[in-house]
C-alpha cells in the first residue's frame, strides 16, 4: 500500500484575491457610492414596473433600497419614461430614499437625454448599450451626445455590452478578420473577442471625448456561466475600469440563483467584479427583491460583504420527523430580513451576528455553540427540551407550544443588549 504523504505545510486559507480597478462615484445628494477600487462589491437591480408609473416604480425602487440594494436600474426608453424620471427622484427623496437611480438606454438614449436635462440630472449613472447606440455615422454621434450629457452632469456611465445585442458591424469585421487567419479562431472565441473590444474600445472613445475614465465601469454580459468567466478573466487583464458583473438572463428560481452563483463566485474570487446583479426572471407571485436577496447571498457566502446576520440550520433527516424545526428556521430567518432595514439604523454591527436553527442532539448543541445564539430542537425520542446557547454557554431550556415566539423574544432581547446603543456605550 502506498505511503500517503505527511506534510508539516499548515492548510493555506482560502481568500479571495485582489484586483486593483479604478474607482466610479455614484451620487445622489449625500449618498455616495464608490465602485471598483478598494470599495466593498455592490449589489445593484433593476426594476420591472414601468417607468411612466413614477409612484409604482419609486415604490419598487424604494422595496429594492431597503432590501439591500445600493443602486437600482430604471428603464428609460420613451419621452414618457424620461419625464417621470425626474419625479421618481423627487418621491424617493421625499421618502427619505437618497438609493442612486441608474437610467437604462438603449436606441434613442441620446435624444432622451438632450431633449430632457432634468431626466439628465435626476439620474446619478446612465447605462449605456454600444451594440444599440445607432448606426453607421451615427453611431459615434449618438454615443457622444449621451458622453456629452455624462460629462456635463458629472455621471458615472457603465458602458453595458450585451451578447443579446452586440455591435453587429463590429462582430462582422472581426469575422472576417478571422477568416483570413491562418488558424481562425472559434466562433465563440471571435464572439467573447467583439464583446470585450465594445466594451474597451467604446470606453476609450468616451474618454477621448472628455469623459473622466474613473467613472466609466464596464460590463460584458452573457448567458452562460464558462462564457461569462471567459469573457471577464480576459476583460479584467485588458483594463483597469471598474466592473460590473452578472450573468445575462439567467432564468428562474432555483436554475437562476445557482447558475448566477456558479459563475459570480468563481469570478469574485479572482477579484474580478465591482459591482453585481443577479438577473432573475421573477417566479409567479414572487417578490422584486428576490434578485437583492440572491446577489447579497452571494457575497456574503464568500466572506466579502455581511447584510444580515446568518442563519445555521441543518437539513433535517431520520432523527426528526416534525416539520417544527424548518418552520422555526424560516421564521428566524424572515424575521432577521424583515428586521434589518430598522436594526441596520439602529444596531450597529447586528448583521454579523449568527443564529442556529437544529434538528436534534447530533450537531445541535455543537453549532449553537458556535452562534451567538442558538437553539437545538429535540429529534425524534428525545426528551420534548429545547435547550437555548448563548455566547457558547447553555443560557436555559424551552419547552411547550410555544417555543418559536419564546426563542424569537430571546433574539430580540440578545440583538437589543448586544448592538443597541446602552450596550455600546461607555460604562
Ligand atoms: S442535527 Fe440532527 S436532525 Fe439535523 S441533520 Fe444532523 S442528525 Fe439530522
Amino acid at each position: 500500500m502506498q505511503d500517503l504523504p505527511i506534510t508539516q505545510q499548515p492548510i493555506a486559507i482560502a481568500s479571495t484575491l485582489p484586483r486593483k480597478s479604478r474607482q466610479a462615484r455614484v451620487v445622489w445628494r449625500n449618498n455616495v457610492v464608490t465602485v471598483g477600487g478598494d470599495a466593498p462589491v455592490r449589489v445593484q437591480s433593476m426594476t420591472n414596473t414601468d417607468t411612466v408609473d413614477a409612484v409604482e416604480t419609486a415604490i419598487q425602487v424604494r422595496q429594492l433600497a431597503q432590501a439591500g440594494s445600493e443602486m437600482v436600474r430604471i428603464t428609460v426608453n420613451t419621452p414618457e419614461a424620461a419625464a417621470a424620471v425626474p419625479y421618481i427622484r423627487e418621491q424617493l427623496d421625499r421618502m427619505g430614499e437618497y438609493v442612486p437611480l441608474v437610467g437604462d438606454f438603449h436606441y434613442n438614449g441620446h435624444r432622451l437625454l438632450t431633449e430632457y436635462p432634468a431626466c439628465a440630472e435626476a439620474l446619478s449613472k446612465y447605462r449605456i448599450n454600444p451594440g444599440n447606440v445607432g448606426k453607421g455615422d451615427k453611431k459615434d454621434k449618438q454615443f457622444g451626445q449621451m458622453i456629452e450629457a455624462a460629462a456635463r452632469y458629472d455621471k458615472a456611465v457603465r458602458i453595458g455590452v450585451n451578447w443579446g445585442s452586440l455591435d453587429q458591424e463590429l462582430m462582422a469585421r472581426l469575422m472576417d478578420e478571422n477568416s483570413r487567419r491562418a488558424q481562425p479562431w472559434d466562433t465563440r472565441q471571435v464572439m467573447f473577442e467583439a464583446l470585450i473590444s465594445s466594451a474597451v474600445d467604446s470606453a476609450r472613445l468616451a474618454e477621448s471625448m472628455g469623459l473622466n475614465g474613473d467613472n466609466i465601469i464596464l460590463s460584458c454580459k452573457v448567458s452562460g456561466v464558462q462564457d461569462l468567466i471567459s469573457v471577464y478573466r480576459a476583460l479584467a487583464q485588458r483594463c483597469d475600469y471598474a466592473l460590473h458583473l452578472g450573468l445575462t438572463e439567467a432564468g428562474m428560481g432555483t436554475k437562476g440563483t445557482v447558475a448566477s452563483a456558479a459563475a459570480l463566485s468563481v469570478l469574485l474570487q479572482e477579484g474580478i467584479g465591482d459591482t453585481i446583479r443577479v438577473s432573475l426572471t421573477p417566479q409567479p407571485g414572487e417578490a422584486r427583491t428576490q434578485e437583492v436577496v440572491v446577489a447579497s447571498e452571494i457575497l456574503q457566502a464568500l466572506g466579502l460583504r455581511i447584510f444580515v446576520p446568518s442563519v445555521t440550520a441543518c437539513p433535517g433527516c431520520g432523527r426528526t420527523t416534525s416539520t417544527t424545526f424548518q418552520e422555526l428556521a424560516k421564521q428566524i430567518d424572515d424575521y432577521l430580513r424583515g428586521q434589518m432595514p430598522l436594526w441596520r439604523m439602529k444596531y450597529p454591527g447586528v448583521e454579523a451576528m449568527k443564529v442556529a436553527v437544529m434538528g436534534c442532539i447530533v450537531n445541535g448543541p455543537g453549532e449553537s455553540k458556535h452562534a451567538n445564539i442558538g437553539i437545538s430542537l429535540p429529534g425524534t425520542g428525545e426528551a420534548p427540551a429545547a435547550p437555548v446557547y448563548i455566547d457558547g454557554e447553555k443560557a436555559l431550556t424551552l419547552r411547550g407550544e410555544r417555543i418559536a415566539e419564546e426563542f424569537q423574544a430571546l433574539v430580540e432581547n440578545y440583538v437589543a443588549r448586544t448592538y443597541g446603543a446602552t450596550a455600546a456605550a461607555p460604562a
